[in-house]
């Protein structure tokens, strides 16, 4: 598995469609300060489903659409779409390609879609958690991050290695799981109040 390719149109400094295309292997990405690298990493986190602004480097997540410089208007929407080589089926998918795209309008909100098929943000999260690459976005480690990743506590170290284990899924479906009993329970009690009451 590995990222075949990445497009950006509308997104931070990429008013224009901007496709980049990559071979396996490193990549390394060079240019002077200020020209849009750190934002090719950005779209790769926000493509994948981030949803923190601050990750993003920005105040707010419509930060990130193209807001115009004195020559080109703002525009109104941002998007970008990853492609994934995965002819050795690391990603859960009967597909060789598989390609996430995410378009978010000025008004808010995210479409996401996989392969063309509109879907939600959680099927993308399922999809990339199983291959290690997961919502916590450990796969992405930005300027400063380093020692974020030395200084975590046992517990945060535990989360780092179970999401890279794609234990985390598991972790989190239960928690939603336990959730939904205790919903469930709540009504139960609920319904032996008021069966008791019209005895
Ligand atoms: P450095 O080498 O200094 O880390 P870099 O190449 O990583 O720089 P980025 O941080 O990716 O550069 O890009 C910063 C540029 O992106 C700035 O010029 C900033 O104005 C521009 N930019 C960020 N968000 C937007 C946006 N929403 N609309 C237009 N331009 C944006």
């Amino acid at each position: 598995m590995y990222v075949k390719s990445l497009t950006l149109k509308g997104f931070k400094s990429f008013a224009s469609a901007t496709h980049l295309r990559l071979e396996p292997g490193i990549t390394c990405i060079v240019g002077p300060n200020g020209s849009g690298k750190s934002n090719v990493v950005d779209a790769l986190a926000w493509v994948m489903g981030e949803q923190g602004a601050k990750s993003l480097r920005g105040g707010k997540m419509e930060d990130v659409i193209f807001a115009g410089t004195s020559g080109r208007a703002p525009l109104g929407r941002a998007e970008v779409a990853l492609t994934i080589d995965n002819t050795d089926g690391a990603l859960p998918i009967d597909y060789t390609e598989v390609t996430i795209a995410r378009t978010m309008f000025r008004n808010g909100g995210s479409e996401y879609a996989i392969n063309g098929t509109p879907c939600r943000l959680l099927d993308v999260q399922e999809l990339l958690s199983d291959s290690g690459i997961g919502r916590e976005m450990h796969v992405i480690v930005g300027q400063g991050q380093l020692d974020t990743v030395l200084r975590a506590t046992p517990e945060e170290r535990r989360g780092f290695i179970e999401e890279a284990a794609g234990v985390l899924k598991h972790r989190k479906r239960k928690e939603r799981a336990l959730r939904k009993l205790e919903s469930m329970e709540l009504n139960l009690t609920r319904v032996q109040d008021l069966t008791g009451e019209i005895r």
